[in-house]
């Protein structure tokens, strides 16, 4: 296979290369090789979001006419991976990747009108209220119930695991309106404020001492007809359509950028009197995850140029979630064996923006243990390995 870029990319990925340079400032740069999580914090992620809004790049998969660039798939790719090797940061994708999308598919023009604009420039922070206590994996058996009052829906229930509600000004979620004979019905796809009176967020601080994910209370809260997107029961049609989307392909980069982290840690550190890299097992294990990104690298060049002839990656996309953060996952433990006792100080602190403490982990290592701690959740969310094997198995083996 010829991996090598055509002409017209090599020019987009210089250009791309000079953008970064110019406009990635240190401190968003610092800022994205501190992201212990899956997701930097603002305010590093709402000046990059401006940078590239006025850039005209903040929304890569949007047509030419909502706004976006009107890039091929591999330009997006290869800004994709730009970005992670140059350590932008990592912004929340829930209004361009997720609500934007949707609402170009199924939005009335008076929603497209508003809430377009505004997710480009960056007005709104979304975020996402699909999973409850006990729907996450099988989505269909959400309970929060919407009942219709006139010109309202009072919503009653709890969402979980939502990433950002506490940075978010808007919620999209999915309502129960209805029971219907299967639980696929009667589901309601809602756009809310999350200032409406009853609307309560509560931090779940992960085991790596970071707030990413909420639980989100409704009590009585009032949302207007006109925030609903597409026909009331139209909620399961609108929710398949967005995880289309919410599935990253460019893991590759990403984990190109860990493992040079990595690297880089395993020539400092000492063992037995030499570099860590020089001891022969830990050698092994850097060439045995070398060779692996090499192939998920050339998984993904493949998808990229199915999907560049117009061709659905089918079950690639599932494989390419399931390997991408599995691998993810093996990375982080490498890194972890290459700080040995520094991984100990928990120091959640140290690595916020701005932050003046002096950390005792070594800068080199300073993400890898928070890493380690989040990535464990990189198998279960977007939908899980097991759920995305089911997917594979009814694709290619046909049960
Ligand atoms: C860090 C993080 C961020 C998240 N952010 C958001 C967010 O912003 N918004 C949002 O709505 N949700 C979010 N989620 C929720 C996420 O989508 C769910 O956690 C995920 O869908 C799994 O659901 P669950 O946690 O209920 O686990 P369950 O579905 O109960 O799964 C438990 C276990 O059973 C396995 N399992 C389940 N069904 C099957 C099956 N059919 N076959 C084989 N094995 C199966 C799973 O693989 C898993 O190992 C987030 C989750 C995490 C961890």
């Amino acid at each position: 296979m010829d991996l090598a870029l055509s002409p017209t990319d090599e020019n987009f990925r210089a250009e791309v290369r000079r953008f970064l340079d110019e406009k990635l400032t240190s401190d968003l740069r610092e800022a994205g090789k501190r992201t212990g999580g899956v997701l930097t914090d603002p305010p590093a992620t709402a000046k990059w979001h401006k940078a590239l809004f006025e850039k005209g790049w903040i929304a890569p998969a949007w047509p030419k006419e909502y706004g976006g660039p009107g890039w091929t798939e591999m330009q997006r790719y290869i800004f994709a991976s730009e970005c992670m090797t140059a350590h932008a940061p990592i912004l929340a994708n829930f209004g361009t990747r997720m609500c934007g999308p949707v609402l170009m598919k199924f939005g009335s023009p008076e929603q497209k009108a508003f809430y377009l604009p505004r997710i480009l420039a960056g007005d709104d922070y979304w975020c996402q209220g699909y999973s409850e206590p006990g729907s996450g994996s099988d989505l269909a058996s959400l309970q929060m119930k919407a009942v219709r009052d006139g010109d309202h829906y009072v919503l009653n229930g709890t969402k979980i695991w939502t990433t950002h509600a506490h940075f978010a000004n808007r919620m999209f979620c999915l309502v129960r309106t209805a029971q219907g004979t299967k639980p696929q019905e009667g589901i309601t796809f809602l756009l809310l404020e999350t200032k409406t009176p009853g609307f309560e967020v509560r931090p779940i601080i992960t085991m790596a001492g970071d707030h990413e994910v909420n639980q989100c209370f409704f009590d009585n809260v009032r949302v207007p007809v006109a925030n609903r997107v597409g026909e009331e029961g139209q909620g399961w049609t609108i929710a398949k359509y967005l995880l289309e989307f919410e599935r990253g392909n460019a893991y590759a980069a990403a984990l190109q950028a860990k493992f040079k982290a990595v690297k880089q840690a395993a020539a400092i550190e000492r063992h037995d009197g030499a570099a860590l890299a020089a001891d022969e097992q830990f050698a092994r294990k850097l060439v045995e995850m070398d060779i692996e990104l090499q192939g998920l690298m050339m998984t993904e060049h493949r998808v990229m140029s199915q999907l560049a002839q117009g061709q659905n990656p089918g079950p690639a996309s599932s494989l390419l979630k399931a390997r991408g953060t599995e691998m993810s996952q093996r990375l982080t433990e490498l890194g972890i064996e290459a700080l040995a006792f520094y991984i100990a100080p928990f120091e959640p602190e140290a690595r916020k923006q701005g932050a003046n403490v002096k950390p005792v982990t070594p800068d080199h290592g300073l993400v890898f243990m928070p890493q380690y701690l989040n990535t464990r959740a990189a198998t279960i969310y977007g939908g899980s390995s097991e759920v995305q094997r089911n997917i594979m198995s009814k694709l290619i083996l046909g049960f």
